[in-house]
């Protein structure tokens, strides 16, 4: 297919202003965001918040008090880190080009001292540069944000365990690790695109569906075990119950373990990993052993197992590849508009002898065919809106799905251990007690506990008159 057909086949988008509108997107997109953190902010200051009646005799004022100042804390953290997060992304809109100029010539000049002799990189190995550079600048203004973060504000409230040689380690291998994960799909996904521009949708998302299979493995085998210690369970009794329990739902378990989780923070958790219809490992941390019972790791267990029996990670799935394919054919529209590429300063000239030059004296970036990392890019800033509208459907289908599993978990007769493990867990995690409805449709998958506690007494009590 010759470059003008492709210019034929996309949507004309000629007098479309894309950069004026990304910046009022991201602009607008900020905005709210600070108006729903407003809402929480002003909620937790006000005075008249009381334990609610379901937490009555649970959780005293002292631990109220507290949760809300580390809520408060967040709050305002958040609006310093979103703000400095907000002109990165405007000075890195604004940047593109010279960024492009940049890492071409950092990357021909690198490939040349290994090679010794002169290399001039394809545009697909220049895409990889730039995504390289841009990943690194990124990470590293976010450093002091992320240092912050740790050392301070989790500090504060008892919640950081991370030394700080473990924190740059960290730093340093999330680095590493995340630009060698998006190097590798990013250059083989701009050969496909090079050589099946026909069916461009249906070969990119077979490409992504095979890719996100190829990293839940690596997750798993690789990546997880980068960052925490898995150890057999050590304690019989509770590897027998949950044996016991996988047995009764015919949940597949494969193995249990348990990982040091708390070596880094002490928020405690547990999951369970494992692709359909193949064998699946439980995961606790240790902090949720250290924390609650036995019979209460137990039921959070029965919560998680509700999760697979109702088949809510399938659902996920089948979710997430839906939107993807429909942003891919959106992507499809948009990608190859030389409008879209210019607002950014790039030209692309197909005659052009070199795959991308810059142009001398100025910040204009000369391409001979459409960069396709930057073209993403800029559609994942024009694809904002949805991805906030997308945001509220998701947290509205995962609330739905706790209170399923949190009713799976009645129906196994745990529904009084699940309650006393969820308010530890609030305890723990000091999760916020008073939270604004805007602010939890927005920013949390999971109902806020009293919500949660109510609706098990609900379903405990229907339990209780089915078998009468
Ligand atoms: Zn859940």
């Amino acid at each position: 297919m010759s470059f003008s057909s492709i210019l034929n086949n996309t949507t004309d988008l000629t007098n479309f202003p894309f950069k004026k509108v990304i910046f009022g997107i991201t602009c607008a997109n900020f905005l709210f965001e600070r108006y729903v953190a407003y809402r929480q902010y002003k909620l937790l200051k006000s005075d008249n918040k009381k334990v609610p009646q379901a937490l009555k005799g649970k959780v005293d004022e002292e631990k109220l008090v507290k949760s809300d100042a580390y809520g408060l804390a967040k709050n305002k953290f958040k609006m310093v880190s979103s703000s400095i997060s907000l002109c990165i992304n405007l000075a890195k809109l604004n940047m593109y080009s010279s960024l492009w100029n940049y890492s071409v010539s950092i990357g021909n000049c690198i490939l040349s001292t290994i090679m010794r002799k002169p290399f001039v990189m394809s545009l697909n190995a220049s895409n990889v540069a730039f995504f390289i550079l841009s990943q690194t600048i990124s990470t590293l203004l976010n450093l002091p944000v992320s240092y912050y973060q740790h050392f301070v504000l989790e500090e504060e409230f008892g919640f950081n365990k991370m030394t700080k040689s473990l924190f740059f380690m960290d730093s340093i291998k999330i680095l590493i690790v995340g630009n060698a994960i998006g190097s590798i799909p990013l250059y083989i996904l701009g050969l496909v695109l090079k050589k099946c521009t026909e069916n461009f949708v249906f070969y990119i998302w077979m490409f992504i569906m095979g890719l996100q299979i190829t990293l839940f493995f690596l997750s798993d085998l690789v990546i997880q075990p980068l960052f925490y210690t898995f150890t057999p369970l050590n304690n019989k009794e509770l590897e027998d119950k949950i044996n016991a329990l996988a047995k009764e739902c015919g949940f597949p378990l494969s193995e249990i373990y348990m990982i040091d989780g708390s070596k880094r923070s002490s928020h405690s958790n547990a999951y369970f990993s494992g692709l359909p219809f193949m064998k699946k490992k439980i995961v606790i941390f240790d902090t949720l052993i250290k924390d609650s019972s036995i019979d209460e790791v137990v039921a959070v267990l029965g919560h998680e197992i509700g999760h697979w029996k109702m088949n809510h990670i399938s659902q996920m799935l089948i979710i997430n590849q839906v939107h993807l394919s429909t942003l891919l054919m959106l992507f499809d529209m948009v990608f190859k508009n030389v409008k879209m590429f210019a607002d950014f300063n790039f030209i692309i000239d197909p005659l052009s002898k070199v795959p991308t030059s810059s142009l001398p004296g100025s910040n204009y970036a000369l391409v001979n065919d459409f960069p396709f990392f930057v073209g993403l890019l800029v559609f994942s800033q024009l694809m904002q809106p949805t991805d906030l509208l997308m945001n509220f459907g998701m947290n509205l289908f995962s609330r739905h799905n706790e209170y399923q599993a949190d009713n799976y978990a009645v129906k196994l007769g745990k529904g009084e251990d699940l309650k006393k493990a969820l308010i530890q867990l609030q305890i723990t995690n000091l999760s916020t007690i008073s939270v604004d409805k805007l602010f939890s449709m927005y920013h949390y998958t999971h109902p806020v506990l009293c919500e949660r506690l109510e609706a098990i007494d609900k379903y405990t009590s229907e339990q209780e008159k089915k078998s009468e």
